[in-house]
């Protein structure tokens, strides 16, 4: 049988956990944003509940060798704070003071290292640096699926350490489900919405997703060059015009494999890059020059609302207008609100991918939908059905 963090007896172990601490930080080094430490919280709280100790490991930012702001030392208090237990910090994951301190550890104690990539060995995937983490505990968790689709050291590498004493933290366990429920378990209508700024970045999982999908909506910046490829007037609108084939490829396969392709119909175009810009509605296809398309209308609102709420299984990745702009940000809103909509009525939603997470949260709204991925790459790599090495790590 599988261990689960369910079944697994903690009593008198030391689990290390692969977290995902990685947390945007101020000039002052505050935590702007706690999703990932509260998402942690639930499988730590199990291990010291169980009669264990707990020391995590993570990754913050991208430092180059040893770099004070990205120390996982700011970090200490607002943790402590958010769990009710005092955090002991080791300021090295692996060395003597993080043996001794990890040694000393007793049961309901929580110890965090430094960040794992002051050591470049970490995202080489060094085995005898993921051997002296692994050196430290019983248990190995795996609970950050930020970093799923990495083979990193103690992402991956630390798992043939612990070949009996391995398992899924619950975030990793709800983001895997969460993705079963939309791609395995789907309940149908499934409808994905697909925005951000270039189709190049999303070319594989639109492609993956015309296999899967019902409904399929596209918006953002992505939208024109779609137009332009059906040969529309997009004025001064975002535009990959080395994608003009793709788009039309896209627009034909959708048509083969009887997916509805929804696209914009009307825009909110703007006469400059700017929260202050002059605005107006306009047909999608006929953009004066001198004006850029950067939300959908009132009509796309309407259409792609309708769609969304009459939906049973909605994932979301991408916004579909320039949200962090208020004057852009209607249409996102709308997309969100139509989810919200369809989650009361017993749809299953998922948001997925950072912007549109972003924009849950600003909208206040990431308690009424189904679930908010932790995981911008690795959530969609896992949707197009690749294998995570952070997941097959625990898996085999
Ligand atoms: P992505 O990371 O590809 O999901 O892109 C997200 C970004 O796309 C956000 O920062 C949005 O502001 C941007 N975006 C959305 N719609 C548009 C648009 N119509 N024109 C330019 N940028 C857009």
């Amino acid at each position: 049988m599988m261990k689960t963090i369910d079944n697994y007896n903690f009593s008198g172990k030391k689990a290390i956990i692969r977290v995902d601490f990685n947390v945007p930080l101020n000039d002052k080094f505050e935590i702007t944003d706690d999703t990932r430490i509260r998402a942690a919280l639930p499988t730590i709280k199990k291990v010291l509940s169980g009669g264990g100790a707990v020391v995590l490991m993570s990754h913050l930012g991208r430092p180059k060798g040893v770099e004070d702001k990205f120390s996982l030392k700011h970090i200490v208090n607002h943790l402590s704070n958010k769990l009710g237990v005092e955090v002991k910090f080791a300021d090295d994951c692996i060395g003597e003071s993080a043996k001794t301190m990890a040694a000393e550890l007793k049961s309901g104690e929580v110890l965090l290292l430094e960040n794992l990539r002051f050591y470049g060995e970490e995202k080489k995937g060094d085995e005898a640096f993921a051997q002296q983490l692994a050196n430290l505990a019983d248990v190995w968790i795996n609970d950050a699926f930020g970093t799923a689709h990495r083979a990193h050291a103690s992402t991956a590498v630390i798992a043939k350490f612990f070949p009996n004493d391995k398992m899924f933290g619950y975030v990793m366990e709800n983001e895997l489900s969460s993705v079963d429920k939309v791609l395995k378990e789907t309940k149908r209508p499934l409808t994905a919405i697909m925005g951000g700024a270039k189709v190049s970045s999303k070319i594989e999982i639109i492609e993956t997703l015309m296999d899967k999908v019902d409904h399929l909506i596209i918006g953002g910046g992505m939208t024109y060059t779609f137009v332009k490829a059906m040969g529309g007037n997009i004025g001064d609108s975002l535009v990959e015009d080395d994608k003009l084939t793709m788009a039309r490829e896209i627009l034909k396969r959708a048509e083969n494999k009887n997916v509805t392709l929804h696209l914009a119909t009307d825009a909110l175009i703007a006469d400059a890059f700017d929260n202050n810009a002059n605005t107006k509605e306009c047909v999608v296809n006929e953009i004066p020059a001198g004006w850029m398309g950067l939300d959908i209308a009132s009509e796309t609102k309407k259409n792609f609302a309708k769609v969304i709420e009459n939906s049973k299984t909605i994932l979301w990745n991408g916004p579909v207008g320039v949200f962090e702009m208020e004057k852009f940000a209607s249409g996102t809103r709308a997309i969100a609100d139509a989810i919200v909509a369809a989650t009361e009525k017993g749809a299953f939603s998922l948001i997925g991918g950072g912007d549109s997470v972003a924009a849950i949260n600003q909208f206040n709204l990431a308690d009424k939908v189904s679930y908010v991925s932790t995981g911008g790459g690795a959530l969609l790599e896992y949707i197009e059905g690749k294998e995570l090495p952070g997941v097959a790590a625990i898996r085999k």
